[in-house]
C-alpha cells in the first residue's frame, strides 16, 4: 500500500498548484533578494560614514524582519520542492510517518503536507 490512490488527474491539479505555489514563492524570493541587497549596500554606507549613525537600529531592525521573511519563503519552496519530487517518484499524499493516505480535503488545504491529519496532531 505504498501507492497514492489519487488518480492522474487529481495528482496533476496538485502538481499544477503546486508549480504555480512554485513560481509565486520564486518571484517572492527575487524581490527580496533585491531588498536586501539595497539594505546591505545602505548599511554599509551607514557604516562608512559614520559611527554613531541614528539610523542604525532601524537599518538592524528592518534587516531581521527582512531575513525572518526570506527564510519563510526559502522554508516554503524547500516544502514545495520536496512535495513536486514526492508526486514525481509517486509517494505524493502519502504520510511520511506512517504510511497512510492523506485525505485529498488536507492536501486541497495543504498541498505540501507530508502527514496526515493523525500525525500531524500527535507531532505537536
Ligand atoms: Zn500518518
Amino acid at each position: 500500500m505504498t501507492a497514492t490512490m489519487m488518480t492522474p488527474a487529481q495528482l496533476a491539479r496538485f502538481e499544477a498548484r503546486l508549480l504555480a505555489e512554485r513560481a509565486d514563492a520564486e518571484e517572492r524570493l527575487a524581490e527580496f533578494d533585491g531588498v536586501m541587497t539595497e539594505v546591505r549596500i545602505a548599511r554599509t554606507d551607514a557604516t562608512a560614514d559614520d559611527e554613531h549613525d541614528p539610523e542604525g537600529p532601524t537599518m538592524t531592525q528592518e534587516w531581521s524582519q527582512r531575513s525572518a521573511v526570506l527564510a519563510d519563503v526559502r522554508a516554503e519552496l524547500a516544502d514545495v520542492d520536496r512535495a513536486i519530487a514526492r508526486i514525481a517518484n509517486g509517494s505524493y499524499g502519502v504520510c511520511t510517518n506512517c504510511g497512510k493516505r492523506i485525505t485529498v480535503a488536507r492536501l486541497d488545504a495543504r498541498p505540501t503536507a507530508e502527514l496526515c491529519i493523525d500525525c500531524a496532531r500527535q507531532a505537536r
